[in-house]
């Protein structure tokens, strides 16, 4: 029971096959069909069974015209369901006042309609305004009929129950279901701006190569820790990295051979600096190491570690096995050093690395 439930409901929150028209009207509309087609068959057992055989073409008319709206809202003609499915409460309004009376609460439809309005999402707030104007007007001129004319049945105390029953089940419902269907959307459309911004935020942030944090992202990075150090009083080394001879890489196996080198290495630093500071892509074949929570001797150690690994790395491109290696230059950063001084103390070193053979930690 409880999967047939689900699997209708899919069915009626179903997205439109037409990517301009909007999801949320044509939902709406049909749960609002699907109710009323509900009610439809409501009246006529009604009508049946009291023996208003005449008036019973109308609530048959009224199913086969919600099924239509239904039908068309499956088939990108969300609009015209939407207008269809406003004439028909309207119209039913109307008649059921003629034939019962004001009593029966047929016009507690008119909520509906106005809910209804309002979170379609084609119309302009003037438009709907609009609208809504034309609907109490035509509102007021049913209520001015039902006060001046006598209803066409004048209906026993049970008989007027039923309807009201029938009207209040039928508009409540509908209410609950666009409301649903609104803070649903709205919901979805929220989580799913929210998901965009986070990936935004880390697109800017991310190098797309190697996945690492890109340069901006770095000095940033720099910033917060050079600022929480301060307070908690730890250490923050800066290291500079180049791969040797890279250049020849490139030239010899490829430049897809080289990303690949890069993407190889760029994992082997996110192993290297996980939980200890961050590892980032700072140029082309250039990496800034930011470690945090140990002095320069262990950085050196560190450092040291993953230069031995790269030099053991066998890198796997094509048909072709390569090594590389890499110079480092290792900074302890000062008091009062600012992110340039750190880079450039850094830069030195590793170019007096690269100048004394490569393959080498400076500190
Ligand atoms: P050295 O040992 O002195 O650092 O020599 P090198 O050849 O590595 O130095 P150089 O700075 O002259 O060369 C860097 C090369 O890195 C040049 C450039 O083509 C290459 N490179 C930079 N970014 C990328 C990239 O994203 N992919 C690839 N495949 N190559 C890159
Ligand atoms: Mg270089
Ligand atoms: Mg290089």
């Amino acid at each position: 029971m409880w999967k047939w439930a689900k699997r209708f409901a899919s069915f009626v929150n179903k997205d439109v096959a037409d990517p301009n028209e909007s999801k949320k009207n044509a939902v709406m509309t049909r749960w609002i069909c699907v109710v009323m087609l509900a009610y439809a068959t409501g009246q006529l057992i009604f009508m049946l069974a009291e023996g208003y055989y005449l008036y019973a073409v109308f609530p048959a008319g009224m199913i086969c015209a919600y099924a239509a709206a239904l039908y068309l809202t499956y088939s990108s003609h969300t609009i015209i369901a939407y207008y269809m499915v406003i004439l028909l409460i309207l119209g039913w309004c109307f008649l059921s006042t003629d034939l019962y009376g004001w009593n029966v609460g047929a016009q507690y439809a008119y909520c509906t309609i106005l809910v209804y309005i309002f979170n379609g999402t084609h119309m302009t707030v003037r438009r709907k305004l609009l609208d809504a104007g034309i609907l109490l007007a035509v509102g007021f001129l049913t209520f001015i009929v039902a006060m001046t004319q006598k209803p066409v049945y004048l209906m026993s105390r049970s008989q007027t129950v039923i309807q009201e029953f029938m009207n209040m089940v039928s508009t409540l419902t509908s209410l609950a279901l666009i409301t649903v269907t609104f803070s649903k959307d709205t919901l979805d459309t929220e989580r799913k701006l929210m998901d965009y911004n986070r990936e935004m935020a880390h697109q800017a942030e991310t190098d797309a190569l190697t996945g690492l944090m890109n340069r901006r992202a770095g000095e940033r990075y720099f910033q917060e820790m050079k600022d929480r150090s301060y307070r908690e009083g730890f250490f923050i080394n800066v290291v500079m990295g180049d791969i040797d001879f890279f250049k020849k890489v490139n030239d010899t196996y490829g430049h897809d051979a080289g990303d690949e080198v890069l993407e190889v290495l760029s994992g082997i630093f996110r192993e290297t600096v996980d939980g200890k500071g961050a590892a980032v892509r700072w140029g082309g074949e250039e990496f800034l190491f930011l470690l945090t929570g140990m002095n320069g001797d262990e950085a050196f150690m560190m450092i040291e570690k993953l230069r031995r690994r790269i030099e053991g790395t066998v890198i796997p491109t094509g048909e072709e096995e390569l090594h590389v290696t890499m110079t480092f230059g290792l900074e302890e950063v000062g008091r009062d050093q600012t992110m340039e001084d750190v880079l450039e103390a850094a830069d030195r070193k590793l170019y007096m690395g690269k100048a004394r053979g490569r393959n080498q930690v400076v500190m």
